[in-house]
């Protein structure tokens, strides 16, 4: 073991008794460090001045009481959570998640790797990340507008246009940002569109950002597939859940000649073997709100499953789009029995290590969320310039602007990786390339 060995652990131990109970920060804290003893071997300038204690501690961590009156006039008492985690390269930005299972460490876990994300897309925003154990299944528009009227009462005061920028995540899409921003209109007289991104188009939203995170990971697949003389074309392709993120992939993978033999949300998966009807799915999950099974009454040749795993079918490239730690060990050496070749996640860490140690052993080309699904908040950023010079672009300048984004973040994770003798390690390339920006910014910047 070297020193920057002992020492690495020695700063996760402190991290795991500091924040016991949150196995996922834990996770993705011990991912990242993993790669920064790379770094650290070669540029120990980085283990100056407390860097890594200090990247690894929030700046602020925000938890606050949400009372709402359902429609039932019975008072229920949900949670709200701010981690901002680090500004150094800018406001704080980064999603509200609105699921029951949202605590502290998802929430700091979620934070965490947005850092690494936000450094990633080039632009400059900081990392932060927040939400609720609110559960919005089955809950009248009545009820999600009180809840997220409650839930920004409190918010309002931790954010603005250069503090925090929040956005969309699991359980919140166009229609709960609107109560939000209404909400925060209202208790500050003043429509400041750059305070929330993924907006309604007529007042401040940006063309694409609905579809930029599951764009934006097939953009990444491409150029990852290029690099090893493949393509989409052709290929089939499976995608797991099938909200905001895996209906967009599912569209900019079929669109690209792709097949998707299936989807999935948290009641089972479809197996499609001619592909998606992505216009019916749309109309099943984003208009009507219901469950996959819905989808198989109205399609020819899909079936639904129960039980089993989506993990099971047959493809060239898998895409998990749901949740944190959806696909295992096991699953992982299905995909790879099947011959699975390229792994990109549009999800934020739904591998879990020993999955992605499967992917490693097997040779199978794995991208880590944190690099292929950066579009949907580099597409934030581009909202927020064109909040700022009051602008609005058209559809197929910010797509080809995402593209680009998507090229950049695979060119430089794939050099960065090159650079430190981990050739087509993306995970140790995205982890050192976010890192060392933030890092030289936090050096500059002094002891904060
Ligand atoms: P949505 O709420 O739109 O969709 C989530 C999908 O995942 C649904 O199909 C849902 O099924 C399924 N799902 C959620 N939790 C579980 C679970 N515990 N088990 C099985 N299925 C589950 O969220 P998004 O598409 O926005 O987000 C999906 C993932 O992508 C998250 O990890 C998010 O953090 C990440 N992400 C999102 C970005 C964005 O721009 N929206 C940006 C970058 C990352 P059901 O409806 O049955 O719950």
């Amino acid at each position: 073991m070297t020193k920057i060995d002992e020492q690495v652990n020695e700063y996760y131990n402190k991290l795991l008794k500091r924040n016991a109970g949150e196995p996922e920060f834990h996770q993705a804290v011990a991912e990242v460090l993993e790669s920064l003893k790379i770094v650290l071997e070669k540029d120990p300038h980085y283990n100056d001045y407390g860097l890594i204690q200090r990247l690894c501690e929030p700046e602020r961590q925000i938890i606050f009481r949400v009372p709402w009156v359902s429609d039932n006039n019975n008072v229920h008492v949900a949670r709200g959570f701010r981690v901002q985690f680090n500004s150094a390269l800018g406001p704080y930005k980064g999603g509200l998640r609105f699921h029951q299972s949202v605590n502290l460490g998802i929430i700091k876990f979620l934070g965490f790797e947005q850092i690494f994300k936000n450094s990633l897309t080039g632009l400059p925003i900081g990392g932060g990340k927040g939400g609720s154990d609110f559960n919005p299944k089955g809950r009248s528009e009545g009820e999600i507008m009180r809840f997220c009227q409650s839930f920004m009462t409190e918010l309002n005061r931790h954010i603005g246009e250069q503090v925090d920028v929040p956005a969309g995540d699991i359980g919140v899409g166009g229609r709960e940002i609107g109560y939000l921003f209404g909400q925060y209109r209202r208790l500050n007289n003043r429509h400041e569109s750059g305070v929330l991104t993924g907006k309604g188009l007529t007042w401040g939203g940006s063309l694409v950002r609905t579809e930029a995170t599951g764009y934006g990971v097939v953009y990444f697949v491409e150029e990852m597939m290029k690099e090893h003389g493949d393509s989409l074309s052709g290929a089939k392709v499976i995608v797991s859940g099938s909200g905001n993120v895996a209906i967009y992939a599912i569209q900019k993978a079929q669109e690209l000649g792709a097949t998707v033999v299936g989807f999935s949300d948290s009641s089972g998966w479809v197996e499609t073997p001619n592909g998606v009807d992505v216009q019916l799915l749309r109309e099943v999950k984003e208009v009507r709100r219901a469950r996959v099974a819905d989808y198989v009454s109205a399609a020819t040749g899909a079936t639904f499953h129960a039980d089993g795993s989506i993990w099971s079918l047959k493809a060239d490239v898998a895409l998990p789009c749901a949740t944190q730690n959806e696909l295992n060990g096991e699953h992982a050496q299905t995909l790879a029995g099947n011959g699975v070749r390229y792994v990109a996640e549009g999800a934020n860490m739904p591998s879990t290590p020993e999955a992605i140690e499967v992917f490693r052993s097997h040779g199978i080309h794995f991208a880590p969320g944190k690099a292929s699904n950066a579009g949907g908040v580099a597409t934030s950023a581009l909202e927020m310039q064109q909040n700022a010079s009051r602008d609005s672009w058209t559809f197929d300048y910010t797509d080809s602007r995402l593209n680009e984004i998507m090229s950049n973040i695979f060119r430089r994770t794939a050099d960065t990786a090159a650079e430190y003798d981990h050739d087509g390690d993306y995970v140790v390339g995205a982890n050192i390339a976010g890192f060392k920006k933030v890092a030289d910014a936090m050096l500059a910047q002094g002891i904060i």
